[in-house]
């Protein structure tokens, strides 16, 4: 007797790929098992209002304020919360847990995203942080109490958000990386550089092009102060390990699958050699067609989403069920993300880290980080636009979506030859 699917990791991924199988007809047994002890949540709020809420909340009620509803269609859910998969036997369909407890299934879902990555550099270990759960961000929210000096290492999104959530709860911010302006790699130069502006404006300070060399600790080792590569040395109380992270994959050691970032998948969310096997969200290292034949993993909320309602619809057909769907009839995942820092939100559609030039699509960029009007930026990669980024273009969503979409699906030149092709900032 199996467990009939068992999911591992029960976080967004996770829940979505169990509604996603009961919408598509479904009824047999499902097992979630998680290494959390909560019930599904939301990350995004984590490095945002969450970390507000935390600071006058116990953990256990913030956990209300970002738990993701449970839909009554899920039906009936073999939760195994503060459970984690240890290994794995994909040859005989077997998980084995932490309390040494095996699940037996007929189909398999990967769902156990990433961890943060941490500072090759020792010292102060008590007063280091990172954000990635929600346990994380209610220790951190504690001592986030203004004047505190937080330097937080990576100007990527979540440090960019944590700059901003910590300046507006009067602590003195002070962010390093090794790039030479925040989420360069995303957004190219000229959009970085409009939002390293924006940041300093409100306070944030930014020692850029250069790397932590060494952390600084009293006799009782309490942290003390960052000393750059640059030769600058920053007084810190405490220090925010924002750097990127690494995908939870230790378990599935062993069934000789390509596990060399993240979980090797087709565009179809199926391993190779295991069909009734899948991978979704943040794990999930896949091609996607719209683009090219290049397998990534793709860090968003979205993903998720989109790699649960694709997967389940694989893994029933794979199982020799019948979806509601037809495999061939899914749609083709449209990467999109958005992050909140201070009073801007910004949005992105499609991939515009692979771009080689950007070009302005929308208003103008200064406008747009000053009062609040709409700026957009196209990505282009060989003269194919890639990628759309917004700030204050929340109306625009849709439209942008669709010019995307015209541009990868058709070989209309017209639509895909970027406005000024030489005009490139700063991209790849
Ligand atoms: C602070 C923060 C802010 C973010 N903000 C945004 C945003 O503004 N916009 C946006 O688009 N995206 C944002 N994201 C990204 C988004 O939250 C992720 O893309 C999403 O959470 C991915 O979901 P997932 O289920 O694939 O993985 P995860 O959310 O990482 O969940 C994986 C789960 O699996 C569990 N697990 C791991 N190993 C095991 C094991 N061996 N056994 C059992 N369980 C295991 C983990 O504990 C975890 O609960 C943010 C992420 C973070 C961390």
């Amino acid at each position: 007797m199996t467990e009939g699917i068992v999911i591992v990791g029960s976080s967004l991924a996770g829940l979505r790929s169990a509604e996603q199988l009961r919408n598509q007809g479904w009824e047999g047994a499902i097992t979630l098992v998680g290494e959390e002890p909560y019930l599904p949540y939301n990350r995004p709020p984590l490095s945002k209002q969450a970390m507000v809420d935390a600071r006058t909340l116990s953990v256990e009620d913030l956990h209300e304020t970002v738990a993701l509803g449970l839909k009554p269609r899920l039906g009936e859910i073999d939760w195994r919360l503060g459970r984690r998969a240890v290994s794995s036997d994909m040859a005989n369909r077997r998980i084995t847990l932490d309390d040494g407890q095996a699940l037996d299934y007929d189909g398999l879902v990967i769902a156990t995203g990433l961890r943060s990555r941490s500072l090759p550099v020792s010292g102060g270990e008590s007063q280091r942080y990172c954000i990635r759960h929600l346990d994380d961000t209610w220790r951190l929210a504690q001592v986030l109490t203004p004047g505190c000096r937080v330097t937080i290492a990576g100007a990527g999104f979540i440090g960019c958000e944590l700059a901003a959530t910590a300046t507006r709860l009067g602590c003195q911010v002070n962010v390093i990386d090794a790039a030479p302006a925040p989420l360069v790699n995303v957004m190219g130069a000229t959009f970085a550089d409009g939002l390293l502006q924006y940041h300093q404006r409100h306070g944030v300070s930014f020692h850029l092009d250069t790397r932590i060399a060494e952390i600084g600790e009293d006799d009782q080792g309490t942290l003390q102060r960052v000393s750059l590569s640059n030769g600058v040395s920053i007084d810190t109380d405490i220090l925010v390990e924002a750097i990127g992270s690494q995908p939870n994959t230790e378990w599935l050691d062993g069934n000789g699958i390509d596990i060399t970032d993240g979980v090797h998948c087709r565009s179809d969310m199926s391993l190779p050699a295991h069909g009734n096997v899948i991978a979704v969200g943040d794990i999930a290292c896949f091609s996607n067609p719209l683009f090219d034949e290049v397998c990534r993993r793709i860090e968003h909320w979205n993903i998720a989403v989109e790699t649960a309602k694709k997967g389940a619809v694989t893994l029933l057909a794979n199982l020799g069920e019948t979806p509601r769907t037809r495999p061939e009839d899914t749609k083709p995942i449209v990467p999109s993300f958005w992050s909140d820092q201070f009073d801007i939100k910004i949005q992105g559609i499609g991939l515009p880290a692979i771009a080689d030039s950007a070009v302005p699509l929308d208003g103008d960029l200064h406008q747009g980080f000053s009062d609040g009007s709409p700026f957009a930026m196209g990505y282009y990669r060989a003269g194919r636009l890639t990628g759309i980024i917004s700030i204050h273009g929340e109306k625009k969503q849709l439209d942008y979506r669709n010019r995307l979409l015209d541009a990868l699906q058709t070989a209309d030149t017209a639509i895909n030859v970027a406005p000024t092709p030489t005009n490139t900032t700063g991209m790849a």
